[in-house]
């Protein structure tokens, strides 16, 4: 390491865990109610051998929680039709409380159109029109999964975003612009950053809490960051040793940041964790065993 590390580090992995032990128990207590243990289904359409990998995580996460897991494995060639038709299937399944469907989606399947099939109440990845709408209006609705991890990490670390200036890099609908809702209704003032901002440097300076969700490796550098601001660092990319790295050269931003996500172990785990407290809230909502495991995301 070239620069002193001085920053925080959010530790992902510990909180993700405290997080899954805690749906872990929530899933006991719904048991023992005698409810059905929370099901969650991912479909997964083709082969792409990344999404196999998350597909995985996501399995073995979820039985360790005690949920009862699915996957819905479709081949490359699945017509939108019969991937909607499948959708359907799983939205009028009693024993599915949510539905993930895994993206990409190959080419010539249309993922906004298949996603709009989902049953709200099912959709734990927050992507329906409806789920979409609530969180721009402040409504009740499931989050996305990778924002609402962020949310909680910073909230277990005691990091508040009130008043705070926000730079969010990157404004898909995944990670970038859910954030910038969840961080406004937080009461942060926020900008959102794209690939046709003028000076990202100067925006990313400027802000006490940065975010980067870009997919570009080391694109954020250190003397980008404001001493003592907070770097929530979203990217995952391949490195040319095949490691992993983000968006944030991150010896550099550690050396002057207050606190910062490592990659890997640090938002990635906490994408999962969130999903299986999705999955656990739309399990309780169906019995009426009321709503969230935690203070929620917004
Ligand atoms: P995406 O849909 O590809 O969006 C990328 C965003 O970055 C776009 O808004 C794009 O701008 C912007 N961008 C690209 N190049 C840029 C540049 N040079 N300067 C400024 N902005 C630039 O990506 P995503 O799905 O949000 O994912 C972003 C990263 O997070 C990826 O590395 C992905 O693997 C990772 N990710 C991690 C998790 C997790 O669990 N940790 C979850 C989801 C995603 P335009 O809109 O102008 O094109």
């Amino acid at each position: 390491m070239n620069g002193v590390e001085t920053a925080r580090i959010l530790d992902g992995k510990a909180t993700a865990l405290a997080v899954r032990e805690e749906v872990a128990e929530g899933v006991r207590q719904l048991c023992a109610a005698g409810h059905p243990a929370p099901g969650l289904t991912v479909v997964l359409v083709g082969e792409d051998p990344a999404s196999q990998v998350y597909v995985r995580n996501k399995d073995r996460a979820a039985t360790q929680a005690g949920f009862n897991v699915s996957t819905v494995r479709l081949p490359a060639e699945t017509s939108q039709g019969d991937l909607e038709a499948e959708i359907q299937r799983l939205n009028g399944d009693e024993s599915v409380h949510g539905i993930l469907v895994q993206l990409p989606l190959p080419k010539g399947l249309d993922a906004d159109r298949a996603l709009a099939r989902l049953d709200p109440a099912k959709d734990v990845d927050g992507l329906t029109p409806t789920n979409v709408a609530a969180l721009v209006t402040g409504n009740s609705g499931h989050v996305p999964c990778t924002p609402a991890g962020c949310i909680e990490l910073l909230d277990r670390h005691g990091i508040e975003l009130e008043g705070r200036r926000v730079t969010i890099v990157g404004r898909s609908m995944l990670v970038g612009k859910p954030f910038a809702q969840l961080a406004l209704a937080r009461n942060a003032t926020v900008t959102l950053c794209h690939s046709r901002t003028r000076d990202l440097a100067a925006e990313c300076r400027r802000a006490d809490v940065v975010v980067a969700a870009v997919g570009v490796e080391k694109l954020i550098k250190g003397d980008w960051i404001q001493p003592g601001a907070t770097v929530l660092d979203v990217g995952i990319n391949r490195g040319a040793d095949g490691k992993l790295v983000g968006d944030v050269d991150f010896e550099a931003a550690a050396a002057v940041a207050g606190a910062i996500t490592p990659v890997p172990g640090g938002v990635g785990p906490m994408t999962i964790a969130m999903l299986l407290k999705n999955t656990l809230d739309a399990a309780r909502t169906t019995v009426g065993a009321g709503g969230s495991t935690g203070d929620g995301s917004r």
